[in-house]
């Protein structure tokens, strides 16, 4: 018996006329995301798209946990391909779904006839199923309000299909049908979650992050690696900028008042960031910043980041609490790498009373004491990229 995957694509099918390009951004996504686990066929039709092994050697496994990552899916069945036979159709239910009926106490059977030659109609294809089930499974009830395992037959164009229980999908929208934005990365909790969850909305991701040697420690820098690998798995490869910071941070420090370093030296990330960006065809830069968590992120301080922007800066957990951000970074696996101990540019010179209400005014006049330009250019461009997959 031959065994698929049957995917649902969730928001997919609100898309009127771009439900194609989505579908096939979709389809491209997984064959990429599924290459390890070796070649699949995919043939959509209506709101289902039919995931087919190639060969033999498909571990089904191995290709759900990937495709349980994967932006664009509602949800997702393993399910049997059969010939369109009803008398192959009620043994092979028998056989596929046999553990779990032998486990359940009730059941019921739903039926999807989408090829319209078929000769029984849905409610006959249930009856028929149901009275076979009950002859082979004595010990089972019908249950058709709340029963233990939902038998369901949909006969398509192509083959019988005959699975049980549906699977949550990933949710969200195909990586890529957003278009592509740049995601600031620390070390900490917040950005990989903001990652993840513009991922989600569809877009591409690339990464940028400042590291400040011998402040920070290579350590630092792997961490980063592996928190990018982690959200990779939802979002597909990303393309890490990593950007020495220190003659920057050390500049900051000379030559501004203690109190705004931190607000300076973010609105010296977003300039840098917002170049790399651009340059690579990025649309956006996201963050992990959420309203007061800390001093640099009130109201006031993130006026004075956004100032120095051009484009859009998506902060996807701005209203959300630090408890709710973690659950988040729980769910994806992040969580364990972030809280690994080593030191952030940003925690390297933090200013013992951080100005909580900084305005733009003062702190681009204490800006203008320095020359930035160079500093900004010579960052950029020792910028050194890496492939995170
Ligand atoms: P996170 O948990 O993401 O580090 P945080 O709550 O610690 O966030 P900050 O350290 O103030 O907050 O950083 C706010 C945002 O600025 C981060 O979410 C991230 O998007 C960006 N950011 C901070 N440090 C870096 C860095 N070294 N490289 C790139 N982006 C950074
Ligand atoms: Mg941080």
């Amino acid at each position: 018996m031959k065994e698929v995957i049957l995917l649902k694509n969730g928001e997919l099918a609100l898309k009127g006329l771009n439900r194609r390009t989505f579908e096939d951004m979709l389809i491209k996504n997984m064959k990429h995301r599924l290459l390890p686990v070796g070649k699949f066929i995919f043939t959509p039709s209506q709101s289902t798209i039919v995931a087919e092994p190639a060969d033999e050697n498909c571990d089904l496994d191995e290709a759900v946990a990937v495709i349980s990552k994967v932006f664009g899916i509602a949800a997702f069945s393993r399910a049997a391909a059969v010939e369109k036979d009803f008398d192959t159709i009620l043994t092979s239910t028998a056989e596929y779904l046999g553990e779990e009926l032998l486990a359940a106490r009730s059941f019921k059977v739903e039926a999807k006839r989408s090829d319209k030659k078929f000769p029984l109609k849905s409610p006959e294809i249930c009856r028929e199923t149901g009275e076979y089930i009950l002859k082979r499974f004595p010990h089972l009830c019908v249950d058709i309000h709340n029963p233990d395992i939902t038998i369901n037959i949909e006969i398509r164009d192509t083959a019988a299909f005959i699975h049980g229980k549906q699977i949550k999908g990933a949710g969200g929208m195909p990586v890529g049908s957003s278009g592509k934005a740049c995601l600031m990365i620390s070390g900490g909790i917040d950005s990989p979650v903001a990652g993840y969850m513009m991922a989600k909305r569809g877009l591409e991701l690339m990464a940028v992050h400042f590291a400040s040697p011998p402040y920070t420690s290579e350590k630092a820098e792997q961490k980063v690696h592996s928190l990018l690998k982690k959200v990779a798995a939802y979002s597909g490869r990303i393309g890490l900028w990593v950007v020495p910071f220190t003659e920057i941070q050390e500049a900051i420090k000379d030559n501004c008042p203690e109190e705004i370093f931190t607000v300076v030296m973010r609105r010296m990330m977003m300039r840098i960031a917002q170049r790399i960006a651009v340059g690579n065809k990025a649309g956006a830069l996201i963050t992990g910043e959420s309203v007061g968590q800390v001093a640099s992120q009130t109201m006031h301080a993130i006026a004075c980041t956004q100032a120095v922007c051009e484009i859009p800066v998506f902060r996807p957990l701005i209203g959300m609490d630090k408890d709710e951000v973690i659950s988040l970074s729980r769910k994806i696996d992040t969580f364990e790498t972030s809280i690994l101990p080593y030191e952030d540019c940003c925690t390297v010179f933090t200013p013992r009373h951080p100005k909580t209400r900084p305005t733009v005014d003062y702190v681009e006049k204490c800006e203008s004491v320095t020359d930035w330009e160079p500093m900004l250019e010579k960052a950029e461009k020792e910028a050194r990229f890496i492939f995170i997959n």
